[in-house]
């Protein structure tokens, strides 16, 4: 899909130029392509779990407890028994207290349905799973796209490249699914979150290395 767009880095200047994203994305869509995310799940169910563990911390920390966690609590119906108080030994950092309340809550909600949600309307209604959590969750088990995956890198890239701007993550993830063909929104996720962990971090990006530094917005500008 091809997108007259309007993109503004910071308060410099402005494009107006019609960008094939779907095109020239593409060199990231082949290198991240069957990437998985971080978090070192073995099924659903875990992945769920370390989706909302995973909100504001390190996807590290979360891989570092998460055998010892599963060992405990193996599956949605014996975690749904749990009070929360039996969780925080092993959830370790006190900052994860409020997610065992959340992580128990949607094992008692899944208990009560016959399987686990598939689509995103029914995903983010699950205690402490928003829509981020919900497109890395489909994105991972195989389920067709209905969003696209908006982290923190999303947020620092996306406006760097100049396919979205602001600091709004449902607005970013409006224009991103208006940018790129639905096939490839999975994809696209998955890249921008790589791209912004492996080459546009947040201090001195490596633009040089990146293989979309012909298109994006803020080297352009750089070179000005
Ligand atoms: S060219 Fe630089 S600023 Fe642009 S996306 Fe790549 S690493 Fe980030």
């Amino acid at each position: 899909m091809v997108k007259k767009q309007s993109s503004k880095s910071g308060n410099s200047s402005v494009r107006e130029v019609a960008i094939d994203w779907n095109k020239e994305l593409l060199p990231l869509f082949k290198k991240y392509k069957g990437k998985k995310h971080p978090l070192q799940f073995q099924n659903p169910y875990q992945l769920m779990v370390m989706i909302v563990l995973s909100a504001r911390a390190s996807d590290v920390m979360v891989n570092n407890l998460a055998p010892e966690f599963f060992k405990h609590y193996p599956t949605f119906g014996r975690l749904a028994k749990a009070a929360p108080v039996e969780l925080y030994p092993l959830l370790r950092v006190p900052g994860f207290r409020k997610k065992a309340e959340w992580i128990i809550d949607i094992a008692k909600s899944i208990e009560n349905l016959p399987a686990i949600p598939t689509a995103i309307g029914d995903l983010t209604k699950l205690k402490g799973f928003g829509r981020k959590s919900a497109n890395v969750y489909m994105s991972q088990v195989g389920l067709p796209a209905e969003g696209v995956i908006v982290d923190l890198h999303t947020l620092r890239v996306a406006p760097r490249l100049g396919i979205a701007e602001g600091t709004d993550p449902k607005k970013i993830e409006q224009i991103l699914m208006k940018c790129v063909d639905k096939k490839n929104w999975h994809i696209l996720g998955m890249s921008l979150t790589y791209l912004g962990r492996e080459t546009c971090r947040p201090k001195d990006p490596t633009c040089e290395e990146c293989l979309v530094k012909k298109v994006c917005l803020f080297n352009q500008q750089k070179k000005k």
